[in-house]
């Protein structure tokens, strides 16, 4: 479903990302862990084209973009952004809408589906993420673990074949990670395809098909959770584990 070729990206001279090529399949749940630095929230952006990557290619189902170090056009953008959808560590809601129109913004507006049907999906949608009691309030008047819910079911209104979550967790006090956890594993089990950004190492764990450790901008080894956890093969990975075990 997703197909990244030795995808560069550097800031002015500093090459954050060297050579990444990586395959994803439909259904697949990947979870990128590494060192602060190393590169994973950039390869994520990279994925959505929040960053432009300086060399090399991504495909995403029949859309394929090559780069050579121009912005990607409008059009290559939208064609990208319609089969994925991104999970912010802020939640990034519209803090003058109530959670329901935050929900209801972009089927209406950029998709201009039908309002009763679109209104009706969101209260289910609110339902699966436990605010349906919430849909009236602002974001504001709810605590971090309901905004992150809320932006979840915000993303999920648009159908996205593809979930990208940046960190989800690490704004949040520790008592409402759980909450949060949970949604996104219950999304793991109806075989949402899902890559995500994540400090929670026992969470990688748990949700994921396979994780992948990156250092220093590249993949440095990645496998199944069990391997990766219990018996990574490379030193670095080894010595980040120890570090955050
Ligand atoms: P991680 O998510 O693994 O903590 P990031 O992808 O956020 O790492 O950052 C990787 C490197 O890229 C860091 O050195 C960071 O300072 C740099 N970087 C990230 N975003 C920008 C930016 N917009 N401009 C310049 N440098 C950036």
């Amino acid at each position: 479903m997703i197909k990244v070729e030795n995808l560069s990206k550097k800031f002015n001279d500093n090459e954050v990302l060297k050579s990444i090529s990586l395959q994803i399949q439909r259904g697949e749940v990947v979870s990128i862990i590494g060192p602060s630095g190393s590169g994973k929230t950039t390869l994520l952006r990279c994925l959505n084209l929040l960053e432009t990557p300086s060399a090399g290619s991504l495909q995403i189902n029949q859309v394929h973009v090559a780069f050579t170090g121009k912005a990607p056009s409008k059009k290559q953008k939208t064609d990208i952004r319609q089969y994925s959808g991104m999970v912010f560590q802020h939640f990034h809601l519209f803090p003058h809408k109530t959670v329901i129109e935050n929900i209801i913004e972009a089927p209406l507006i950029a998709q201009k589906r039908d309002k009763r049907e679109v209104i009706a999906e969101a209260e289910a949608l609110l339902a699966k993420v436990g605010l349906l009691a919430h849909k009236d309030q602002y974001p504001e008047q709810l605590s971090g673990g309901q905004k992150q819910r809320a932006a979840i079911a915000r993303i999920l209104a648009l159908k996205p074949d593809l979930l990208l979550f940046d960190e989800p967790t690490s704004a949040l006090d520790p008592e409402l990670v759980g909450e949060v956890l949970t949604v996104i594993q219950e999304l793991a089990r109806e075989g949402q395809t899902m890559v995500i950004v994540t400090h929670e190492m026992d969470f990688a764990r748990d949700v994921s098909d396979r994780v992948i450790f990156i250092d220093g901008g590249h993949i440095v080894e990645q496998g199944k959770p069990e391997d990766i956890f219990t018996r990574p093969t490379e030193v670095r990975t080894q010595q980040f584990l120890q570090k955050v075990l």
